[in-house]
């Protein structure tokens, strides 16, 4: 069974607003085995929208479509969707005293206009709204079912729940399942290459998966979805997939359970019962600032400084002045001394320094923007790297901070 999800609303096409109920609807749809073939964001005009919903009749199982149900002039759905269908729009006493009764309840009379709302496309089915005034309706068309909610995500959410339990069973195929790794320290094009050939496979086997791989600077994610029948089936076929990908990328994977790495990393020093100190330059406390992401950082987040200036590095962490004469502030041996001296502070297991140019500015030829070193030391062992980021400021800062955690990770794990 497949869908389409229409976006109706104006608003939805400028700069201002996103569509994110059809994020929910394909995550509800997907649940219950229907894939979303195709979307579309389409503006408060009549013409339009029926376009678009014809273009889709007889094409696909379901059409989705949200928003455009209010009493104002400018929510077209029921009209645009009677007209194309070539229905009449008759009144419905009870949905019109429902809503009368809502603003009796809010001691108000309904305005006129609220009229239009208890309009019913001939032979649609009413679909109750328990939060809001516009009911949802659902009609079959050239063996096209076409389901109108309202715009609002809290009323759209609620009505698609019951819709989803009267209204539309599961596929008897089986119902979507997802699993995401995460993988990082590695280009796209390196996971691709190595990964490809073995994911090709899997759409073949007995519960298929598809794969699609996302890449974003610093973070590659391969998102698995499969169809079965059961939870355990998909379980039990992602378990095998994913022994597949750990065993070409090795410790590049580090969650398959949803969790960012800075859940990873805390997780492991948890465990360990070890505590963190950081010293952050370029980064500005970003890599603490995720750390402290995690609901019970403070088992292990001991202390943590920014340390911009060179001064600084050398008042707060006692980083010998000659070794920044020497080596720069953007040096291997500068950020050993930045993660040896707040872990001496803090008196923690485990120290890190980061030091970098973020740029636009403050390059060179054998220092280019985006030149970051970092250091983790955890008890007797450390890990010490220069990396080569692109991108612009921002993105030098995440993938500093993503790459510090990569080195701590690695490092607790060997
Ligand atoms: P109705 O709820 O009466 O059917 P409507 O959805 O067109 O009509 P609006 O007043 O246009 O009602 O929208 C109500 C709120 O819901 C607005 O804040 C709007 O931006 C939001 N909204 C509408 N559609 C979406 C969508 N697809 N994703 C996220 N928010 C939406
Ligand atoms: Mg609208």
């Amino acid at each position: 069974m497949n869908a389409r999800i229409i976006a109706i609303g104006s608003e939805l096409l400028g700069p201002l607003r996103i569509d994110t109920n059809s994020l929910a609807i394909t995550e509800r749809l997907n649940a219950i085995g229907v894939s979303v073939v195709q979307k579309t964001v389409v503006g408060d005009d009549r013409k339009e929208l029926a376009a678009v919903i014809a273009d889709a009749l007889g094409v696909v199982d379901l059409i989705v479509c949200t928003g455009g149900l209010g009493p104002t002039a400018d929510d077209v759905t029921r009209e645009a969707v009677a007209e194309l269908l070539g229905v009449p729009l008759d009144l419905d006493p009870t949905l019109l005293e429902g809503i009368q009764k809502r603003f009796a309840r809010r001691g108000l009379e309904m305005p006129e206009i609220n009229k239009r709302q208890a309009m019913v496309p001939r032979g649609a089915v009413v679909l109750p709204n328990p939060i809001g005034t516009a009911a949802g309706l659902l009609l079959e068309h050239q063996g096209t079912r076409i389901l109108l909610l309202p715009g609002p995500p809290a009323e759209m959410t609620q009505m698609l729940e019951g819709i989803i339990r009267d209204h539309l069973t599961p596929t008897p195929d089986g119902r979507l399942f997802r699993r995401i790794l995460k993988i990082t320290g590695r280009t796209e094009s390196d996971v691709d290459s190595l990964v490809q050939p073995t994911y090709a496979r899997w759409p073949e086997r007995r519960v298929p998966i598809d794969t699609t791989i996302l890449a974003s600077l610093g973070q590659i994610e391969l998102h698995l979805t499969a169809r079965a029948r059961d939870a355990s089936d998909a379980e039990d076929a992602f378990d095998v997939a994913e022994r597949e990908v750990r065993d070409l990328l090795g410790e590049s994977v580090y969650s398959a359970d949803g969790s960012p790495i800075e859940a990873v990393v805390g997780r492991l020093l948890a465990d360990r019962g070890w505590t963190i100190a950081l010293a952050e330059s370029c980064t500005g406390g970003l890599t603490t600032s995720r750390l402290t992401d995690i609901p019970g950082s403070s088992r292990y987040v001991e202390m943590a400084c920014v340390c911009y200036s060179n001064a600084a590095k050398v008042a707060w962490l006692g980083v010998p002045q000659a070794l920044i004469d020497e080596h720069g502030a953007v040096s291997e041996r500068v950020a050993r001394a930045m993660a040896l001296g707040v872990r001496r502070r803090a008196g923690t297991t485990v120290g890190v320094g980061i030091t970098g140019i973020a740029g636009p500015g403050g390059g060179s030829p054998d220092k280019p923007v985006g030149t970051v070193a970092i250091a983790v030391l955890a008890g007797d062992a450390e890990r010490v790297q220069t990396f080569r980021f692109i991108g612009p400021r921002d993105s030098v800062k995440s993938q500093s901070a993503q790459a510090a955690m990569n080195l701590l990770r690695l490092l607790l794990l060997n």
